[in-house]
């Protein structure tokens, strides 16, 4: 039946040729998503091997968080941007399960986030979700559930109103503007758990601090942070 599979895969391949998201040139058939030359070239961040990294700097002084990780370095003229373009925008979120499901085989396999019990995304609110049709953090979430091999739980945080883009505010505007977008109910169930909170991408942290806010008073509960993309602050 492979072989039936193969020949299915090339002849789709031959009409309607799948494109790297990075460089943009056609796939091989072994190739998915990203072409092996831009792969061997991602900028990875790394973060994992370095205790204080530069994320988890974002977060200090104002939650307690265990570990804080970003897969990659997201840059607006890089074409790696063209990863996160693609998940949010272009309709592609299975790029991000994908991206997510091979991060989290490199932070197992270094140990990380074994003791994670459940993932919680951070939501989109209700009028971006109809306008894109899915939370790209959500497909994101899911890849890295399905290595971690626990729940992902989508009704626990939730947006409470659409926050305005991020792209052209300062440090502080952003800060203010995030400032009770999320609200969690029936929190209760995490009580004693390590929660892996996933975003997109991290710029200031200001949206991955507020969804986290609303858990921090849970009782004995452990919070980590993850995402696909980091951005080089200006
Ligand atoms: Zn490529």
């Amino acid at each position: 039946m492979k072989i039936f599979k193969d020949i299915a895969h090339s002849v789709l391949d031959v009409l309607f040729p799948r494109s790297c998201s990075v460089c943009g040139k056609t796939l091989a058939a072994h190739e998915k998503h990203i072409c092996t030359a831009c792969t061997l070239n991602i900028p990875y961040t790394c973060f994992h091997e370095v205790n204080f990294n530069p994320m988890e700097q974002l977060f200090a002084g104002k939650i307690l968080i265990e570990r804080a990780v970003g897969c990659f370095y997201y840059e607006k003229d890089n074409p790696y941007s063209n990863i996160l373009h693609d998940i949010k925008y272009h309709n592609i979120p299975t790029l991000g399960r994908y991206m997510a499901r091979n991060y989290a085989q490199t932070l197992v396999g270094c140990g990380l986030f074994s003791d994670i019990d459940c993932i919680i995304p951070v939501p989109l609110h209700i009028s971006k979700w109809i306008r894109r049709g899915y939370n790209q953090s959500e497909h994101i979430a899911r890849g890295f559930a399905d290595i971690l091999n626990v729940p992902v739980m989508t009704d626990i945080i939730i947006a409470e109103k659409g926050h305005e883009t991020q792209t052209n505010k300062g440090i502080h505007e952003r800060w203010l503007n995030t400032q009770g977008i999320f609200s969690a109910q029936d929190k209760d169930c995490l009580k004693d758990k390590h929660v892996l909170i996933v975003d997109d991408v991290v710029t200031t942290g200001a949206t991955l601090l507020s969804a986290a806010l609303t858990i921090a008073d849970v009782p004995g509960i452990k919070i980590s942070l993850a995402t696909l993309g980091v951005a080089r602050l200006q």
